[in-house]
């Protein structure tokens, strides 16, 4: 392996959460490291492993918790890069360890959950490129604990007349976000644009106040704060269909933006900055985009 100071080196998963805004100067290190096994509790699996399928293969197992979490596009390596969430549930409720090399030393080590820097859509390996994730252990349940504090997620079970067990939940999780999201195979796109903005629960409350129906989502890790939506916000503001080249704000889901084709870099940064002011221009709040760009500047 090289010398990051040498030569930056990029580790790559399936892409999902990358914009790439220009050619890189790096050595590309696709993760592709595969295997899982597990104990009675701790579900354990390589970086490279897909996601959703290891999401799947822990339900197999009679392993719960990860339900709300299918369907999320990726490997099981970049998932505590940022800390995935959907659903009402975020990946650092389960995390036992997060196993690492460190890519300046080759030394090989197991993070405990607790020096991961876990918070909304954040670790601290967004911020310590030289840890390249090889491992992720969860502790997981044996006996089901549905987590249906997302109303959209409760409203649809109970629509399709299903109880809430856990294969009901990861079945009726795929098919909302199957119905909702556009999908990036056809429509390029990274999911979630912007990250739900967090705020004390005293300015969610002034702001639901002026702006009647802004929902406003439980905290995850972050006890003392909500999140407020972002797609409501972005659509309050009258963004869906907002177009500056070849991006647009998808008419599907207002979080998402998605590339028409032919965009570029200037009409993408452009179409951001139109969102964040329109949205900050009429509720005063800001909005950060959520997937990481490449190159950093
Ligand atoms: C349609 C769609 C829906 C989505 N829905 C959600 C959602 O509901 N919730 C959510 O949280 N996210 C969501 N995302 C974002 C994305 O799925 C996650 O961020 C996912 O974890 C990215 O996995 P990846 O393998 O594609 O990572 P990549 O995009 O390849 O990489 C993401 C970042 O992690 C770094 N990285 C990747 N692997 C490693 C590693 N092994 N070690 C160190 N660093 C690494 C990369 O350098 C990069 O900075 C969605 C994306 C799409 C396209």
């Amino acid at each position: 392996m090289a010398s990051s100071q040498a030569i930056d080196l990029v580790p790559i998963g399936h892409g999902s959460n990358i914009v790439f805004v220009d050619d890189l100067d790096a050595v590309v290190i696709l993760i592709n490291l595969r295997g899982r096994s597990k104990t009675a509790e701790v579900a354990t699996a390589a970086a490279g492993e897909p996601w959703h399928d290891f999401v799947e293969w822990t339900l197999y197992n009679q392993l719960y918790g990860l339900e709300n979490l299918a369907l999320i596009p990726g490997t099981v390596g970049a998932a505590p890069i940022q800390n995935i969430g959907a659903y009402g549930v975020e990946l650092d409720e389960f995390v036992e360890n997060v196993s690492v090399i460190d890519t300046e030393t080759l030394e090989e080590s197991s993070i405990p959950a607790s020096d991961c820097g876990f918070a909304y859509r954040q670790s601290r390996f967004q911020k310590e490129k030289k840890l390249l994730v090889t491992g992720l252990s969860l502790r997981l349940k044996q006996t089901p604990d549905p987590q249906l504090c997302y109303p959209g997620l409760k409203d649809r079970l109970a629509m399709d007349k299903l109880s809430e067990t856990p294969v009901n939940i990861f079945e009726t999780v795929c098919r909302i976000r199957a119905e909702k999201l556009p999908d990036p195979a056809r429509l390029p796109n990274v999911g979630s644009f912007f990250k739900n903005p967090v705020v004390t629960a005293t300015r969610a409350e002034n702001l639901q106040l002026r702006f009647h129906g802004l929902p406003v989502y439980p905290p995850g890790s972050d006890t003392d704060r909500v999140k407020l939506s972002a797609a409501w916000l972005i659509d309050q503001a009258g963004l869906k269909l907002a177009r500056v080249g070849g991006f647009e704000v998808s008419e599907q889901h207002a979080l998402v933006i998605v590339n028409l084709g032919g965009g570029r870099k200037a009409d993408l940064l452009a179409l951001i900055k139109q969102v964040q002011t329109q949205v900050h221009h009429r509720f005063g709040v800001d909005l950060e985009p959520e997937p990481g760009f490449l190159p950093i500047n």
